[in-house]
């Protein structure tokens, strides 16, 4: 069906799509917002859906779970934090979890507990937030970026296995904005090459790969649990991993107080307890607390959440340029839907740039639409030639052969490099409520219809995440 088509006969559409909403007035109006017209969903209208977007869910249990903390005065213990793990660890599907403050501790430990070295190379997607990554910088090796895949944005196996060189030491997944990597051949790879494999799963908390829960697949699993992110319970992060050693050296890294206990008081005759990460990683308890409450609700809200979006992308399928992004695999989900992408195609809307397209949705709606993903890592000075202690000596390239760069080993990546040009940030529904969605899809539908309005458009439209 043309759109021109959809536009005729919008009801009839709408119903054979699956959903009750009445486009046809609404689409054939024409004039976007963004160009002065009535905005499909007003202000009012948008206020009343502030429920439907609300995140975290804070309950009544979380507030009196962080009290009771505060009433025991026990902010700074243990024994909170050791009993969310434990319980952690089991959902996780892993022998141990080691919480942490954040995702950025938990990920620069998880690279000091897989044996890696001052020199030692590790291959990391170039799209991803730079916490992925940056803990192999602070231990003195190298980060060699890789292309992601165009349909699912995750690492491309093919592109991971083309950096690996004598140096390489470990690869970094990111289960990106909720799609899981392909697993299988990831640790294929790994294993002909002898690499360790961390999982971030910081986008995708609980998610499934072929049955398997993320994070428990690779040597260790490391994700941040902050409160923007779907498993969100504030400023923590958590190791998980079935290697007992890689879980005593995370200790040995940033958990001074738990040093005697998991090494007794012999193994720790000349260091006493000093961490040898230098760093104090512990959770505080009112967050572990909160995250005890959260482990009880969050995957009744990850079902909600999945229920919402593949409604929202049902009702969107037959605009032709936009795609959801879902993994392929059986018993594979998007856990959380974390920061949700689709897929654009600007030669389907004319050429009309994701920026564009984006703002204009936000017009419509009142907002929950971005363009773009991140910032392409390999394009930060950080990873290559960045005189970090003002030596004159970048130490991202001191394990490396003369002549040799982090940026020659990276080479080109043309996907990283066009990627933030083909994707649009999904609204990210918590709660499914159709009638408040079917107004989102009415708007996606009224932009594409008459999305040869916006070919001059010259106002100003941005990527997110860029500053
Ligand atoms: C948020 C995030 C992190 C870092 O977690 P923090 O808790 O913010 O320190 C790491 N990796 C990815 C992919 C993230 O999105």
């Amino acid at each position: 069906m043309t759109r021109k088509e959809f536009i005729r006969t919008g009801s009839a559409a709408a119903t054979a799509a699956g959903f009750s909403g009445c486009l046809t007035a609404t689409a054939g109006a024409g004039k976007l917002a963004l160009l002065g017209g009535t905005p499909v969903i007003g202000k009012a209208e948008a206020a009343q859906h502030g429920k439907v977007f609300a995140w975290p869910i804070v309950n009544e249990a979380m507030r009196k779970a962080s009290d009771a903390v505060l009433a025991g005065r026990k902010m700074s213990g243990i024994d909170i934090t050791k009993e969310f793990e434990q319980k952690f660890a089991a959902w996780n599907g892993t022998k141990y979890a080691l919480a942490c403050l954040n995702g950025t501790t938990a990920l620069n430990t998880a690279f000091y507990a897989i044996g890696l070295k001052p020199g030692d190379e590790v291959i990391c997607p170039s799209i991803t937030m730079w916490a992925s990554c940056s803990g192999v910088v602070n231990i003195g090796g190298t980060v060699v970026f890789c292309d992601v895949n165009p349909d699912d944005l995750t690492i491309d196996p093919k592109s991971f296995e083309a950096h690996i060189t004598p140096r390489t030491k470990a690869v970094v997944v990111v289960h990106y904005m909720g799609a899981p990597c392909d697993m299988d051949p990831i640790m294929a790879i790994a294993k002909k090459h002898n690499l360790k494999v961390v999982e971030d799963v910081s986008h995708a908390q609980g998610g499934l790969y072929k049955g398997r829960k993320l994070g428990s697949i690779g040597d260790v699993g490391a994700m941040s649990l902050m409160s923007g992110k779907s498993f969100a319970i504030g400023e923590a992060g958590m190791i998980v991993t079935n290697s007992k050693e890689i879980y005593e050296k995370s200790i040995r890294w940033g958990m001074y107080i738990r040093i005697p206990a998991t090494f007794g008081r012999d193994g720790i005759k000349r260091t006493k307890d000093v961490p040898f990460g230098g760093i104090k990683n512990r959770l505080n308890q009112c967050t572990s607390a909160v995250g005890l409450e959260q482990l009880k609700k969050y995957d009744a809200e990850r079902a909600e959440i999945e229920e919402a979006m593949l409604y929202y992308h049902k009702g969107i399928a037959d605009v032709k340029g936009l795609k959801m992004i879902y993994p392929k695999w059986e018993k594979s989900n998007k856990a959380g839907w974390y920061s949700s992408r689709c897929l654009y195609d600007p030669a389907a809307f004319g050429g009309v740039l994701n920026t564009v397209f984006a703002l204009a949705l936000n017009a419509e709606t009142g907002g929950g639409y971005s363009a773009g993903c991140n910032f392409p890592l390999h394009w930060s000075s950080v990873y290559d030639d960045e005189d970090i202690f003002g030596d004159g000596k970048p130490p991202v390239r001191r394990g490396l052969p003369a002549g040799v760069t982090p940026k020659s080993l990276t080479g080109s990546l043309p996907v990283s490099d066009d990627i933030n040009n083909r994707v649009i940030g999904d609204p990210w529904f918590k709660r499914f409520d159709k009638a408040v969605i079917d107004r989102y899809i009415e708007a996606v539908h009224k932009v594409a219809a008459n999305v040869a309005q916006l070919k001059d458009y010259k106002g100003k439209a941005k990527f997110a995440y860029w500053s």
